[in-house]
């Protein structure tokens, strides 16, 4: 199979066809309409092989894992996810891992009624790259940089799953099948908060989709909004999988600084803290406060039952 078969077989024709695409694959670039009064929010994440996912991933779960993490970023910005552009690097052609794979990206694009549009074939070690392209409304996006005195920090659900998933593998831990199972699909298959993203939008002060782990992804939040923030460990909201692990400090370890949950971090003020919860639980998402923004010298405070409790070391670099 040649490059042009390859995208004819497993892209042209497939997913949904958008009212906004004037022209999809096919030509030297795609054309698409911008809504009036709009902004084009744009992202890209590479997930390579060996540094993002183990060589044995099923192929569908990393067909979705690589959109989703994709569509987190416009989640966390607030934008309606539209369009996407997949560079995609294949050591060779296997046409049954290329189906399920497809299959994966195709599923999560139709879900979410994005069309891919446009990308790129080349041979090469694994790597799959993803350019996602959302709309907001003019001066709606949410920023890292909103974050003020007195503002009630969120997640919008459970954190630590997909670092259990990826350290039980890696060490050998031995966790009760359905405890892994579960771990597994949050890792495989990340949900992005694309419905909570455009409720926040316009309402919370800053967001973060957590994706280096929650106090690395919160930090850029306070150095970008100039604040401290305190934060209640026992307050984190963790899965039956996670609490099935009699370490705390490993859990807590997990929860913190693992990343790879694609839930979202924000902040909001007083007054529509209530509002903005109701209107979540509207959506089905059950955003739990885990602490406030305070004014202390941009300094992260972790208390864990009311007590000072030493930072984990924090997130995923890459060059580090
Ligand atoms: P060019 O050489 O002009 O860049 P290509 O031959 O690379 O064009 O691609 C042909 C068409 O197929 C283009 O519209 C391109 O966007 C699309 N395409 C290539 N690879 C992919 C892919 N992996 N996923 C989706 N569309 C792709
Ligand atoms: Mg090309």
């Amino acid at each position: 199979m040649k490059e042009f078969e390859l995208i004819n077989r497993y892209f042209t024709g497939r997913g949904i066809s958008r009212r906004d695409v004037d022209l999809g694959i096919g030509d030297d670039c795609a054309l698409v309409n911008v809504p009036e009064n709009c902004q084009l929010a744009i992202t890209t994440d590479t997930l390579v092989e060996g540094v993002h996912f183990f060589a044995d991933i099923p192929p569908r779960a990393l067909g979705h894992r690589v959109i989703a993490v994709n569509l987190s970023d416009l989640a966390a910005m607030g934008a309606e996810p539209a369009w996407l552009s997949i560079g995609l690097t294949l050591p060779n052609i296997d046409a049954q891992w290329l189906e399920a794979f497809t299959d994966g990206m195709h599923e999560i694009a139709e879900y979410y009624n994005v069309q891919i549009i446009g990308g790129d074939t080349t041979q090469g070690p694994l790597t799959i790259t993803v350019c996602a392209k959302g709309i907001v409304p003019n001066g709606k996006a949410l920023t890292r940089s909103g974050a003020r005195n007195g503002d009630w920090i969120y997640v919008t659900g459970p954190l630590g799953d997909a670092g259990l998933a990826i350290e039980a593998r890696k060490q050998g831990w031995s966790i009760a099948p359905v405890h892994l199972k579960n771990a597994n699909e949050r890792f495989f298959y990340p949900s992005p908060r694309v419905a909570a993203g455009q409720v926040l939008r316009g309402v919370a002060t800053s967001a973060i989709d957590i994706s280096d782990g929650l106090l690395a992804d919160l930090s850029h939040i306070l150095k970008q909004s100039g604040v401290g923030a305190v934060i209640h460990a026992d307050k984190v909201p963790t899965s039956a999988a996670l609490n099935s692990l009699d370490n705390d400090e490993l859990r807590l370890q997990l929860a913190l600084a693992y990343g790879d949950d694609y839930e979202l971090l924000f902040t909001v003020s007083d007054d529509n803290k209530n509002m903005l919860e109701a209107k979540l639980n509207q959506y089905g998402v059950e955003p739990v406060c885990i602490g406030q923004i305070v004014n202390n010298d941009g300094r992260l405070e972790l208390l864990n039952n009311n007590q000072p409790w030493p930072l984990p070391e924090v997130g995923f670099e890459h060059f580090s």
